[in-house]
């Protein structure tokens, strides 16, 4: 009974690596590439040493839908049975994981849309065919309410993308409006942050569009701020469910919530220490903490040994706020994007190196 348990648990959490393919330029540049691709062993090889096994692998090649199909699917099936869930896109930067999110502002053609717009479209497709079943078989369900939140964490500041005036990171008078916390029925939430109720698909992608555009267009930030920062669209899903095989015919329907967080991280050579001082320095060990910290919450998460011990869900914003998505009833899906040339070698090792954690 014990090992069963232990086994849903270790199997909540799952591990995905895509290798890029090269850019223009680095072809141009003829850069050697160091990473090898097993799809049948689900194997990473590097530096045809080194072999990493993973739940699922990606080969350059492999395009949009196919990784939907494999991988997020499921997941999103999932959550209309009361499963929440977390993607979560992982790699240095220009390795790919704004690519394989999906960021609604980048890609027009549609078969480069990432998970982000296919989920949304998937979502609604499913809410529209769960009412159009139950309406077929005489039950009225209330409409599925599908709400979304898109925030930012940049050195442990929560930021509100869809609140353009908020994001001035210059201004230090907002630092504490955005704080986590765990309201009564156990749910974690954040403090004064909009949440926008959608109807269909296209406003949610209009959403999705607004909050990315800001994010990149900030007029006051920083360059290199979104590689540094963390950025969380959630869905939450809230609908009625018949529940078939029920004694009491008034009790037919039962109240579903689930919750998905999209998550591009910020760029894991972040997690490195530099040699830089100052508020630089001072970036680098917080936006070290949310994936150091993240590491850990998944290794233990993912490790079927280390059931019962404590999660530091705390240690930083990013897990704090993914804590009720993240384990127990949920599932989880961490995405590594690597990048296959040469020169990245050590950056695609210690990506590997993390991702492997996660199972
Ligand atoms: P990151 O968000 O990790 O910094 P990006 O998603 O911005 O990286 O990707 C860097 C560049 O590589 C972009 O121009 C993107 O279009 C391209 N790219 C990344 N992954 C793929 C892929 N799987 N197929 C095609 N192009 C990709
Ligand atoms: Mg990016």
């Amino acid at each position: 009974e014990l090992a069963n348990s232990n086994k849903e648990i270790a199997s909540c959490v799952k591990a995905a690596v895509r290798v890029r393919p090269l850019s223009n330029n680095e072809q141009q540049n003829l850069c050697q590439t160091c990473v090898d691709v097993q799809r049948t062993t689900n194997e990473i090889i590097l530096a045809n040493s080194t072999a990493f096994t993973f739940d699922y692998v990606f080969l350059p090649e492999t395009n949009q839908e196919d990784l939907y199909r494999e991988c997020i699917y499921d997941m999103i099936e999932g959550c209309f049975q009361g499963y929440s869930a977390s993607i979560l896109a992982y790699g240095q930067t220009s390795s790919g994981k704004t690519f394989t999110m999906g960021s609604g502002i980048e890609y027009m053609e549609p078969s480069k849309e990432g998970i982000l717009p296919r989920a949304i479209m998937h979502i609604f497709q499913r809410c529209t065919s769960y009412e159009h079943e139950a309406e077929l078989k005489g039950i009225t369900l209330s409409k599925c309410v599908v709400s979304c939140q898109f925030i930012e964490i940049y050195n442990e500041n929560i930021y509100d993308l869809f609140n353009k005036e908020n994001i001035d990171f210059r201004s230090q008078k907002n630092l504490d409006k955005h704080v986590v916390f765990e309201n009564s029925n156990g749910e974690i939430a954040v403090t004064n942050i909009t949440t926008r109720f959608v109807t269909t698909a296209q406003e949610t992608l209009d959403c999705l569009r607004e909050g990315a555009l800001c994010r990149t267009t900030a007029s006051t930030r920083m360059n290199s701020v979104s590689s540094r920062s963390h950025a969380i669209f959630t869905i939450n899903l809230q609908f009625e469910r018949i529940v078939s095989s029920t004694p009491d015919p008034n009790n037919i329907r039962e109240q579903i919530r689930a919750k998905i967080h999209f998550v591009d991280l910020a760029g894991s050579e972040s997690l490195k220490r530099t040699g830089a001082t100052g508020q630089r320095a001072k970036e680098g060990i917080s936006i070290n903490s949310g994936l150091l910290v993240l590491g850990n919450v998944i290794s233990i998460l993912g490790d079927p040994m280390k059931k019962g011990a404590h999660v530091p869900y705390r240690d930083s914003k990013l897990t704090r706020l993914l804590q009720d998505s993240l384990g127990g009833n949920s599932r989880t899906l961490m995405i590594a994007c690597i990048s296959p040339v040469d020169r990245d070698f050590s950056e695609t090792k210690s990506t590997l190196n993390y991702a492997q954690r996660a199972r």
